[in-house]
């Protein structure tokens, strides 16, 4: 099994990559493609097609009780629909697959063996109970504390992944390095965070055996050459502990760009009727492509909402121009787009 490593060296971290880039979008399949995903997915798919980039669609469905069958075939679908298209991806292939993360347990498996020799990774038997249990310190956005130090095992028997009694029952936690991460975020601006206090060691493989999300996408970022990374701001807090993890293997970070999230038409947190404001639903509404492509490149800061292609956003697509600040949705979207 090769290395999970980008192909090219890649520059600093937030600059501009300097040859083609490879962007990509990356969805859990939990239901149809909303329009916030909507939005990460036309400016993902713009910003690396404006620089002649290829662009990777990837299945991210390792989190099984929450996967709804049939919808990673929907969202495609309706991307599809709205006119984008990728170079790899679970139904076109490509050099990198598989492209669904639930068949690349093999590919998560040789990288947790490369951070266990590194000496990065260490089995962890302690619940979430008891950690909550620990209420010194302050909680973070998952309601525990900072993994404590203390907690690390001193020391590891030789080739312990390997000894069944090592890891029966354990999860596998990845250990943070002390110290700050800094990067430039390509709408956000300059980052810095240093995890081993606001997370500390975090887990790269639970009990059940199932992959963490912070180790999928940093793997398979990695192994399909992926350089440059846009998508929701709620995954900005994940950002300096992936790029602690690309480290730990060897790899060069990507770029980073973390679009507004769509909010509903009072500022606040979309209500559940825009919960249910899919690329879908309004396709069967009568809305057509081009309006929501339209509408989606605005909320981008890419010009007024006339209608359009994706391939007419991306011509002259600038990152630069999206605004942090969250998107109010109008109410009546549906009724604004739809054009008879
Ligand atoms: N699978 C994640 C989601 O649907 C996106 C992961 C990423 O873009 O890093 O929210």
């Amino acid at each position: 099994m090769p290395a999970p490593l980008p192909p090219a060296p890649a520059p600093a971290l937030g600059e501009p990559t300097s040859h083609p880039p490879v962007g990509r979008f990356a969805p859990s399949p939990t239901g149809d493609l909303h329009v916030g995903s909507a939005l990460a997915a036309l400016a993902a798919w713009a910003s690396a097609r404006r620089q002649g980039g290829r662009f990777v669609w990837r299945v991210e469905d390792l989190d099984g009780p929450r996967a709804v069958p049939g919808s990673a075939e929907r969202q495609i679908a309706d991307a599809r629909w709205l006119g984008l298209d990728w170079d790899e991806g679970p139904d076109v292939g490509g050099p990198d697959g598989p492209y669904r993360q639930s068949e690349r347990s093999a590919i998560y498996e040789a990288a947790l063996r490369r951070l266990a020799d590194g000496g990065h990774l260490f089995p962890c038997r302690v619940s979430r109970a008891d950690l909550r249990a620990l209420a010194s310190a302050p909680h973070g956005s998952d309601g525990l504390p900072p993994y404590p130090v203390s907690l690390r095992p001193d020391a590891l028997p030789a080739a312990w992944l390997d000894d069944p009694a090592a890891v029966a029952d354990a999860a596998l936690r990845f250990r943070v390095e002390a110290g700050t991460v800094a990067f430039t975020d390509r709408v956000v601006g300059e980052v810095s965070e240093d995890v081993s206090t606001s997370v500390g060691d975090f887990v790269l493989k639970r009990r059940d055996g199932v992959y963490a999300y912070q180790l999928a996408v940093v793997v398979d970022d990695l192994a399909m050459g992926v350089t440059e990374v846009v998508r929701g701001m709620d995954l900005l807090d994940s950002t300096a502990r992936q790029i602690r993890l690309i480290e730990a293997l060897g790899g060069t970070p990507p770029t980073y760009a973390h679009l507004p999230l769509l909010v509903g038409a009072d500022g606040e947190k979309l209500s559940k009727r825009d919960e249910g404001l899919t690329v879908r639903s309004l396709r069967e509404a009568g809305v057509a492509p081009e309006a929501l492509v339209g509408w989606l490149a605005a909320a981008l800061g890419q010009g007024d909402a006339r209608p359009r292609t994706p391939a007419a956003v991306a011509a002259t697509f600038e990152i630069g121009r999206v605004r942090p600040a969250p998107v109010p949705v109008p109410a009546d979207l549906a009724h604004r787009l739809h054009t008879p």
